[in-house]
């Protein structure tokens, strides 16, 4: 059956996210989801738009959206564009740049749903190794005539490290390219680079409701860019690509600045101790900037410690990155999540 498809999709082996286990028993540490529950204002926005809101179609653009997004950050409505999770306005922006046969430029190691974008569009992914301290050698913004596109995740994952505004600035104005920050995890981070945008028209600032504002299942990003670039994205975009549900619950979850100051402090607080806990047990822990720690150590495998933890009813994001190396990629949970997995890991070393 593979011939009656394009090519360049019979050649490739799909995205595969992380696992989402059928029992709600298992301790879900593996997708970065936040633990905790969603401001109480996004579920009385969802009960109101669910009487009111469901027999016409939604709004195409999201203008709700837009204008929490433009008061929150003090920019133009017409910078935003929404999208059905963060993934979809990756998608529309490969689309919209990309063309078959051209480049897109990526990190190493990194979120690994981007070439699977190039691979969809028949592009090429073109990774640039990060150095072994997570900083981006120049190389980055160096042209080459087929480079249409480049991703930055901004914390990185699966290292949660980021890479300064300053550095960040100086690789969009020197890249002939757009350059597309993206900041699912901008949120627990100290900086982010929305102010950036109207410094510098190739740059293009992601984000998604999924991580930080604990709707994953909702399905809600946004990026801001130039108002032109906005413009013809909006070409490519599906015409309804945001439900009627989640536009009012997106709105709600912006608007409530109490909640996500919160909800950051405590994901910061437990994301400390798991980083001091797991130094404390022998693993290389890079200062994590994002809801996740990045666990690698060098003296024994970590794939029987992911092995254990799932007997055990913990999940979480075993990686291996060819040449580079493995480790385990843990989601801060609630206190108790986290010191559960800890306990559990170090007695397994211990033994
Ligand atoms: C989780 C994640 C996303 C996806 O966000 P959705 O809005 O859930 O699609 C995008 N980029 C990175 C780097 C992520 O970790």
């Amino acid at each position: 059956m593979t011939r009656l498809v394009r090519a360049n999709i019979a050649a490739m082996a799909g995205y595969v996210p992380g696992e989402q286990p059928k029992t709600s028993e298992a301790v879900k540490l593996n997708t970065n989801e936040n633990p905790y529950r969603a401001s109480e204002k996004v579920y009385a926005a969802i009960r109101h738009a669910a009487q009111t809101g469901l027999a016409r179609y939604p709004d195409p653009v999201a203008t709700a959206v837009r204008d929490a997004v433009a008061r929150k950050y003090r920019i133009d409505p017409q910078s935003v564009l929404c999208g059905n999770g963060s993934d979809d306005l990756l998608t529309i922006l490969t689309r919209t740049f990309v063309d078959s046969g051209e480049t897109l430029r990526l990190p190493y190691p990194t979120y690994i749903l981007y070439r699977t974008l190039a691979e969809i569009q028949g592009a090429q992914s073109e990774l640039i190794p990060f150095r072994p301290d997570w900083s981006l050698p120049d190389e980055f913004f160096t042209g080459n005539r087929h480079l249409r596109l480049a991703f930055l995740p901004n914390p990185n994952s699966p290292s949660g490290t980021v890479i300064s505004k300053q550095r960040i600035l100086e690789i969009a104005e020197n890249l002939p390219c757009p350059l597309v920050v993206d900041e699912a995890y901008a949120e627990f981070a100290d900086e982010h680079c929305i102010d950036l945008v109207a410094k510098c028209e190739k740059l293009i600032v992601c984000r998604t409701l999924s991580k930080a504002y604990s709707l994953a299942g909702l399905r809600f990003g946004y990026l801001v860019a130039s108002p032109h670039l906005v413009e013809q994205m909006m070409k490519v975009k599906d015409s309804y690509n945001c439900d009627a549900l989640s536009i009012a619950a997106a709105a709600a979850a912006i608007a409530d600045e109490d909640w996500l100051v919160e909800n950051r402090r405590k994901i910061l607080a437990t994301k400390e101790r798991l980083t001091q806990r797991m130094r404390a047990i022998g693993f290389d822990v890079p200062q994590s900037y994002a809801n996740f720690t990045w666990n690698t150590r060098g003296d024994r495998p970590v794939k029987p410690i992911y092995e254990h933890l799932k007997q055990n009813g913990i999940l979480v994001r075993y990686m291996d990155y060819p040449g580079w190396g493995d480790g385990l990629r843990i989601s801060v949970g609630t206190d108790e999540q986290t010191d559960r997995c800890v306990d559990l890991i170090a007695e397994l070393i211990e033994a």
